[in-house]
């Protein structure tokens, strides 16, 4: 099975060229030329197996150059006891009778990003065996908070690989920064820069489509990759979490095999719920798909009126893995949506970039609609949520997942679709504690480690030991990069001459 670009689909290259490459020399993003399928017999065999047979059934599918052992090893690599904490990797925790909430950070830097990031160095070295020339392969990040410190932990000390990370410097969390700056490791850099993660999305994006810095860099026996959801090797992980919590479903009879479901994700960059679009394409019975924003409501707005329109105020918020103005992944459903229309896509990508904005034809619009509903929660209905969730169940969520839940509940309320319903939840709550706290008690320290510790005593849960032990560890990296000096950074961490 080949992928091809979103904006040339006669640019054809193998499973193992889009993972190397990251993003296409057009600017498109890789997408599979076919969607495999999934039948309801595979899904009532896989209800019995373990979150390693799942994923090993599902990744065949999509990574048809790899050998079967391959695709094996990579996942065994990957989702072991050693780095994630829970069994079941991704357990669902039956929040009420309809929700159930998919936790997805328990691995090892406690956001949902390690499902993929763990995974995908393994993905990377099979990939460049298969489709590059030994040269050594330069990782570039742009992160919101939380895909940095999964990819610098992802590829630490990978062979014949390094990684540089940028993140928005006054557009994380405390604890998300300290994760990125005390980070191990002899192959990894860290920049802030001044600006919003968009800014360093573009910053990052403009690297590895610039003819000129690929050129230095070949001459010097290196290649540019990407651990962003641009990367194809990001998302293809993400599919299977959805098709194993059906499984989950199915095992624990809430559900009969065929039943729909609805599937909630509070939504960035558009990757993880787009992950849940292709398990809905594959076959998996999928009635909504629930695309929850928080104060950055861009795609709520866009779902509404078909019009994607940046050009408005971009909002720092306590969900700030989510505070995000320009959702790269959008491109691949817009791409399926046309039925494969590359040239339309390029021309609605062009004037976003140029003219921040472009409106959909009607007909896409009336696909988007079938599938998608959209909601979004503003920063007091956050902190209401968390505090909701914890006096009414006893459950304490992040911002991120509270955003989802709050978007459900309003769903739910609304159209009394009573359909069992799949929350991601996507971040630990000790990730952001100060903010969490804040919800449940009013008040917080000032120091992130005294409201972990409160936080602790209040709920009865664990802080996670990453987290914890974050305390001791030294900072590595305080640099902070210009927007406009990226690029020199980069080559400079290189010691490379232009
Ligand atoms: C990255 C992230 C998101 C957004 O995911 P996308 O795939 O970018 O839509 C939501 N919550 C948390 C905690 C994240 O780290």
């Amino acid at each position: 099975m080949f992928y091809q670009s979103t904006r040339n689909k006669d640019l054809k290259v193998s499973s193992a060229q889009a993972i190397t490459q990251g993003i296409s020399k057009d600017k498109g993003l890789f997408v599979p030329e076919e969607i495999p399928s999934i039948t309801f017999d595979e899904l009532n065999l896989m209800k019995d197996l373990s979150y390693v047979e799942r994923a090993n059934i599902v990744l065949k599918k999509f990574l048809t150059d790899f050998t079967e052992s391959e695709v094996e090893q990579c996942v065994s690599s990957a989702y072991t006891d050693e780095k994630f904490r829970h069994k079941s990797i991704a357990p669902l925790h039956a929040y009420d009778d309809q929700a159930n909430v998919l936790e997805l950070w328990h691995g090892p830097t406690c956001a949902f990003k390690d499902m993929a990031l763990q995974i995908l160095p393994h993905l990377m070295r099979v990939s460049t065996s298969k489709a590059s020339n030994g040269e050594e392969i330069v990782i570039l990040v742009a992160t919101s908070g939380d895909t940095g410190k999964a990819a610098l932990e992802g590829f630490r000390d990978a062979p014949n690989t390094k990684i540089c990370v940028f993140y928005p410097e006054n557009g994380v969390s405390v604890m998300q920064k300290l994760q990125m700056a005390t980070q191990e490791g002899n192959n990894v850099q860290v920049f802030a820069i001044q600006g919003n993660f968009d800014d360093a999305q573009n910053g990052v994006k403009a690297i590895f489509t610039d003819t000129g810095t690929a050129n230095l860099l070949e001459k010097n026996g290196k290649k540019f990759s990407s651990a962003n959801s641009i990367n194809w090797g990001r998302l293809v992980p993400q599919v299977v979490y959805y098709i194993s919590a059906y499984c989950d479903l199915l095992k624990s009879e809430k559900i009969q095999l065929g039943d729909s479901i609805n599937v909630t994700v509070p939504t960035g960059n558009f990757g993880n719920i787009l992950a849940a679009y292709y398990a809905k394409e594959m076959g998996l019975p999928i009635k909504k798909l629930i695309c929850a924003s928080n104060k950055n409501r861009v795609l709520t707005d866009f779902f509404e009126s078909g019009i994607y329109d940046r050009r408005r105020e971009f909002y720092c918020t306590s969900s700030p893995s989510m505070d995000i103005l320009i959702s790269s992944n959008l491109e691949r459903l817009l791409f399926e949506l046309s039925g494969k229309n590359d040239s339309t896509v390029k021309d609605w990508m062009e004037s976003l970039s140029k003219d921040g904005y472009y409106k959909v034809s009607g007909e896409v619009k009336e696909k988007m609609d079938a599938l998608f509903v959209a909601g979004s929660c503003d920063e007091k209905e956050t902190a209401e949520t968390i505090s909701k969730c914890f006096k009414e169940k006893g459950y304490l969520v992040d911002t991120h997942t509270a955003v989802a839940m709050k978007v459900y509940f309003d769903y739910r309320d609304q159209t009394g679709d009573m359909t069992p319903t799949i929350i991601a939840s996507t971040a630990n709550p000790y990730k952001f504690p100060a903010s969490v706290l804040k919800a449940l008690e009013g008040i917080a320290p000032s120091d992130d480690f005294e409201c972990s510790e409160r936080l602790h005593e209040v709920s009865k849960t664990d802080i996670p030991s990453p987290l914890a032990n974050l305390k001791d560890k030294t900072v590595r990296f305080k640099e902070v990069c210009n927007q406009q000096d990226m690029r020199k950074c980069v080559l400079e961490k290189l010691n490379i001459k232009q």
